[in-house]
């Protein structure tokens, strides 16, 4: 037997249909709009940040901005400790960009090869340090688009030289502790590093744009650690819309 045919949308009940989209639209754009903290939150956030990390720096070893290029370019996918242990004989064979650039590729790849990626870096050092004597004069430059220019350097390593190298407030590096962080503390809703990026610069006063990575960081490895955050002795828990 044929069922009865469905009886096709009123008008009325498309309009309906229609305006509960919309309204759902607009609750959803609302929420984004709620989703953005209020500024005396944030301020209480870096207050908290600053008493209890007065001290926090990077913790990648450098004594120039060249070395923390090299240092950051070869964090990628690594810990800083082991970059630290690397850079310290990388740094004795080749201590300026010249002397890296000079260096045969398989010695630079030995030498980085428990970085992890050891070819593609040892490609990007090699080739970054070239156009800093080429390009540069031997001296890492501390502009935002010259640094993006050199092989191995996105915005999150032209961050990380600008601010603690240079003192310079570009941006803000987003590395995985801020964005893990950021996104708990309810301080954007993106996974894109360069979107969290904006948004923290968006609500983040400048002159707290170097230390809030540092301090970050610092914190995430010692209290709010993935998948075991330590929220009873978390200084921001007052905070943070994550708390347990
Ligand atoms: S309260 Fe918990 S989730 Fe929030 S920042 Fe602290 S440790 Fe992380």
């Amino acid at each position: 037997m044929t069922p009865p045919r469905r009886p096709a949308a009123s008008a009325s009940r498309k309009k309906r249909t229609r305006t509960r989209t919309s309204a759902s639209k607009t609750r959803g754009r609302s929420r984004i709009r709620k989703a953005r903290p209020d500024p005396e939150r944030v301020k209480a956030i870096l207050q908290a940040l600053d008493r209890e990390y007065p001290q926090a720096a990077c913790s990648l070893r450098h004594k120039n901005p060249f070395q923390l290029l090299i240092a950051t370019i070869l964090s990628a996918q690594c810990t800083d400790e082991r970059v630290n242990i690397v850079t310290r004989e990388l740094f004795k064979v080749a201590p300026t960009p010249k002397k890296l650039a000079a260096l045969p590729r398989e010695k630079v790849e030995d030498l980085i090869r428990s970085t992890g990626f050891f070819r593609n870096k040892a490609r990007s050092i090699q080739e970054a340090a070239r156009m800093i004597v080429e390009e540069y004069g031997g001296r890492v430059p501390d502009e935002m688009e010259d640094l993006l220019r050199l092989p191995g350097v996105a915005r999150k390593t032209a961050n990380v030289v600008l601010g603690t190298a240079y003192g310079k407030a570009e941006g803000i590096v987003v590395d995985t502790h801020v964005k893990r962080i950021a996104r708990l503390l309810g301080l954007t809703h993106h996974t894109d590093p360069n979107k969290i990026e904006q948004d923290l610069m968006r609500i983040i006063p400048r002159d707290h744009w170097i230390s809030f990575t540092h301090q970050i960081i610092e914190h995430g490895r010692k209290v709010c650690i993935a998948r075991r955050p330590r929220c009873a002795e978390c200084v921001l828990a007052p905070h943070c819309p994550s708390a347990s």
